[in-house]
């Protein structure tokens, strides 16, 4: 209450005490004592008085306006003039009442505490709706909107040095994300927007683009120098781990830079140069910089297209299987295949899986691959079965970005179901970051699988970090010695001891073990000698069409039926002449 008055300041109060509960007051009579009182709480409604000694209703709507509350402001006044009302309403005031007609004024009192109520729901919402279109939920840092909306408005005063956009992408952050499960990864990147805000200076900006993406803004540059030294120190804050719970990630990330005296007008084309700069910092294998060159276009445009053009291969049955046998080390008979998948690219020819499968799970295309995969190769076993191999095992890759998605478990349900396959056959091969991530739907989805009879193998064993405990605690059935230890075995005594403790123990567990990459009859006579169990690699045969897989079969059926072993080495030259 601006009043001079304390009688009828509190004559006001008795009678508003009556129409409503938990009214308080404070009254003023200076502007200095009314702008203590507005800053000291949230007050719902001012009601001044008129005239006062040293102070009128005028000035006091001034204070409140000076303060930036949004109060409704009623004057309460004996002696007002029309004239001095309609001023008054004209800056501001909502309405003036003559004192003692609290007829007028308890009604007027509602309407306004109303209205200011929904006035401030409103301002609530719009902050909202604004929070989300320009900030970043996880990270609380503005999103992409944001920053192109502050970028453009910079690069619009001319200045005439140079600013520079980075793009930052943090180094195998899907792995961690795979390994470790999206709580800790969304944990990580928190962490990451925390640590960069750091050393973003205040007229700069950090954005938050998407998953671990992040983008800078830096003014000011006098040359390319500084640019490149301020993306350094941005490295720099990944310098220490970063810590979540009982774990320590070190982090790294790769820094694309774009210049705005050369690199694109607006911030559109300054982020697509830095993120294509980006992805050449990776190239070199990360947790590097570099700056935007024309040239590097090309390669950014190369993979885009590769990526549409991957997106529509399984529609356009451009992916085929080969299948690559794997024999008993001693009979040397085909006791299974390894289902291995191409790419017929309709310009870039045949490619191989490491060409594409990495994209794949990049974009999240591995899901609908895998099960095509899965579908296709049980079908094709189930072919062999019934032609008379009813014992031929199915080995099909799963990778950890295919793991970890829900549903698997079902995937493989219904490939069996669909093709009446024996599931004691199918072996599906996973590799050691799988078993890295110790959590329990690790354990869920290996249980469901292995219940439904299908065995797990562990692929390129030997060059992840898991071990041999890991294997016991997870129920594995086979485990494929990776081909760089066949490589080694006969050439390095490290790799050939390593070898063997490793066969060892993995028959002490009772787990089968297929050594991979097989190329010489020298690697052949170690493995045999260390009691491996199969062997796979281009000295038995390297991949081949289902075809010719049916007629090795066939021939191998001769072939031991006569009492023959058959000479793995001659396979090739069988079937090509
Ligand atoms: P992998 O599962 O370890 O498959 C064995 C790879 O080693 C195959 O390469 C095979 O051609 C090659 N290889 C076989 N014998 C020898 C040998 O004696 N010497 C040498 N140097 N190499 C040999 P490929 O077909 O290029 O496959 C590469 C990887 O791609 C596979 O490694 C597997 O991890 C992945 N992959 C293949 N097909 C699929 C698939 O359908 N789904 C998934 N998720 N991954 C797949
Ligand atoms: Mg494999
Ligand atoms: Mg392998």
């Amino acid at each position: 209450m601006v009043e001079d008055s304390e009688d009828d300041a509190y004559l006001l109060y008795s009678e508003l005490s009556k129409a409503m509960s938990g009214v308080t007051y404070v009254r003023v009579e200076t502007s200095e004592e009314m702008l203590a009182a507005l800053s000291d709480s949230d007050w719902d409604i001012v009601i001044s008085d008129h005239s006062l000694p040293s102070f009128n209703s005028l000035e006091a709507l001034g204070v409140l306006k000076e303060c930036g509350k949004d109060i409704p402001f009623i004057i309460y006044s004996g002696k007002i003039s029309k004239h001095v009302a309609v001023a008054a309403m004209n800056s501001g005031a909502q309405d003036a009442i003559p004192k003692g007609d609290f007829a007028r004024l308890m009604p007027a009192i509602e309407r306004e505490l109303l209205g200011a109520e929904v006035r401030r729901a409103k301002k609530l919402a719009n902050d909202e709706a604004h929070k989300v279109a320009f900030y970043d939920s996880l990270t609380g840092l503005p999103n992409r909107n944001l920053f192109c909306n502050y970028v453009n408005q910079k690069l619009s005063l001319a200045d005439t040095r140079a600013a520079a956009v980075y793009y930052l992408d943090i180094d195998r952050f899907l792995r961690i994300n795979s390994c470790f499960g999206p709580k800790i990864g969304d944990d990580l990147i928190a962490q990451v927007g925390q640590r960069l805000q750091e050393c973003v200076p205040e007229e700069g900006m950090l954005a938050r683009l998407g998953s671990d993406e992040f983008a800078v803004y830096l003014g000011n540059f006098i040359g390319d120098e500084q640019a490149y030294d301020a993306a350094e120190r941005i490295r720099q804050a990944f310098a220490r781990p970063f810590v979540q719970g009982a774990l320590e990630f070190e982090l790294n990330v790769s820094i694309g830079i774009a210049v705005s005296s050369r690199n694109g007008v607006d911030a559109a084309e300054m982020l697509i140069c830095a993120e294509t700069a980006m992805f050449q910092a990776k190239t070199l294998g990360g947790n590097t910089q570099q700056f935007y060159k024309p040239e590097l276009g090309i390669v950014a445009r190369e993979k885009l297209l590769l990526e549409s053009a991957l997106r529509g291969a399984l529609a356009r049955q451009e992916l085929v299987l080969e299948y690559q046998p794997s024999a008993n080390i001693v009979t040397g008979e085909m006791t299974g295949v390894e289902a291995l998948v191409r790419w017929c690219h309709p310009q870039l020819g045949m490619l191989q899986p490491d060409d594409f499968i990495p994209l794949a799970n990049e974009i999240g295309l591995i899901l609908e691959i895998g099960a095509w995969v899965l579908l296709t190769a049980c079908r094709q076993a189930k072919y062999w079965h019934d032609a008379g191999h009813p014992e031929l095992t199915m080995a099909v890759n799963v990778s950890a970005v295919q793991f970890w998605q829900p549903g698997l478990a079902q995937t493989v349900f219904q490939a069996i179901a669909d093709t009446g396959i024996d599931p004691r056959c199918l072996e599906l091969e996973i590799t050691e970051a799988v078993l890295m991530r110790n959590a329990d739907s690790t354990i869920t989805t290996l249980q469901a699988i292995k219940s439904m009879g299908v065995r797990i193998s562990i692929d390129d064993f030997g060059t992840g970090y898991s071990s041999l405990s890991y294997l016991r605690r997870f129920s594995i059935d086979i485990l494929k010695i990776d081909k760089s230890f066949s490589r080694d075995v006969t050439r390095d005594v490290a790799s050939a001891s390593i070898v063997k403790a490793i066969s060892a123990l993995a028959h002490g567990m009772g787990l089968v073990t297929v050594a991979e990459g097989v190329e010489t009859e020298e690697q052949l006579d170690f493995f045999r000698k260390h009691q491996c169990d199969r062997i796979q690699g281009f000295l038995y045969s390297a991949s081949r069409s289902a075809t010719d897989i049916t007629k090795m079969l066939g021939m191998q059926g001769r072939a031991s039926g006569a009492g023959v072993r058959l000479l793995s080495s001659r396979v090739g030259e069988i079937l090509t002449g």
